[in-house]
């Protein structure tokens, strides 16, 4: 009887995820991926304890003087037997079961620990999740994470994408507005890809777009595929904020993306993700 309710769980909770009003048969496959699904979840509350983190940082190079301005702090999951768990596979359970926000605390620690020690034009990127807007705890962890680091709060800079403005707007504005006041950069992340890329703009006064790599491998490989890119070029120049290429991995790219206009570019060409 256990086992025959177990598994029309199972059912259900697929339903549900599909979108309700609707029924599933049971399948082993739903138990495997449930199971697959809970030993990861296992591992990653874990993970913190046992240090299996650890951050790399990819450089970012300003194509007016070719220097290197900061390092984007890119989350590492080093498994014992799983091996090296890429971000994408963990970090959206993560979000889900709540525990990006102590692990992000670590990441923005971290962050702020290694760049104390960067030549002091480098700055240090950070992405921050949605789950991480929803307490009140981001601004103070930011201010003690700048304070025990002795980080200039100038040289932070956080990135953020559109599913941070999702959702209760006038808070997360509001804890926007305050890491500003404090002299931190923030940053729209994977720009484009979102539903309304544009109107976010104008609700909050970003340092940076950040041009998201479909774009950048568009530009190659498409009939007009530099027009999003000159685009996003000559709305940020006129807006005032940096615009960042992300992912260009050819001097092909580079030189396209030099000739539209962008002021910066992130991507293997640089440099891939390495320790600090
Ligand atoms: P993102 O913030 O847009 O980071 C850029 C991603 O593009 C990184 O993937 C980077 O390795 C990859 N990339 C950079 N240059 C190139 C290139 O030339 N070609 C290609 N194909 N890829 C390039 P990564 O490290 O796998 O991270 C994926 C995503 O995971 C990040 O996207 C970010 O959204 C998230 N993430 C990573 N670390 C953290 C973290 O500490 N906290 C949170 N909340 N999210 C994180
Ligand atoms: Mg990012
Ligand atoms: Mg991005």
């Amino acid at each position: 009887m256990d086992r025959l309710l177990k598994c029309a769980d199972l059912a259900l909770y697929r339903a549900k995820l599909e979108g309700r009003g609707a029924f599933r048969f049971f399948e082993a496959e739903m138990d495997a991926r449930m199971q697959a699904r809970r030993r990861l979840e296992l591992d990653i509350r874990q993970a913190l304890g046992r240090r299996e983190f650890s951050l790399h940082y990819q450089p970012q190079l300003n194509l007016e003087n070719d220097r290197v301005t900061g390092c984007e702090a890119l989350l590492r999951w080093h498994h014992p037997e799983r091996g090296l768990v890429p971000p994408g596979e963990f970090i959206p359970l993560a979000e889900e079961i709540g525990l990006i926000v102590p692990i992000g605390e670590w990441v923005i620690r971290q962050a702020c620990r290694d760049a104390a020690t960067w030549p002091a034009a480098i700055t240090v990127a950070v992405n921050v999740s949605p789950a991480q807007f929803k307490g009140d705890r981001l601004v103070e962890v930011i201010v003690s994470a700048l304070a025990s680091s002795g980080l200039p709060a100038s040289r932070l800079e956080i990135e953020i994408t559109e599913g941070v403005l999702l959702q209760e707007n006038e808070r997360t504005l509001r804890t926007l507005h305050r890491l500003r006041a404090l002299g931190i950069r923030v940053s729209m992340d994977d720009f484009g890809t979102g539903y309304s890329s544009l109107s976010y703009l104008r609700s909050f006064p970003f340092d940076k777009i950040k041009i998201d790599r479909s774009f950048v491998a568009d530009i190659t490989q498409k009939p007009d595929g530099d027009a999003v890119i000159r685009a996003i070029a000559g709305l940020g120049r006129s807006l005032g904020m940096t615009t960042v290429a992300e992912g260009v991995e050819t001097e092909d790219q580079m030189r396209r993306i030099r000739a539209e206009g962008c002021t910066d570019v992130q991507g293997y060409l640089v440099s891939r993700p390495i320790p600090a």
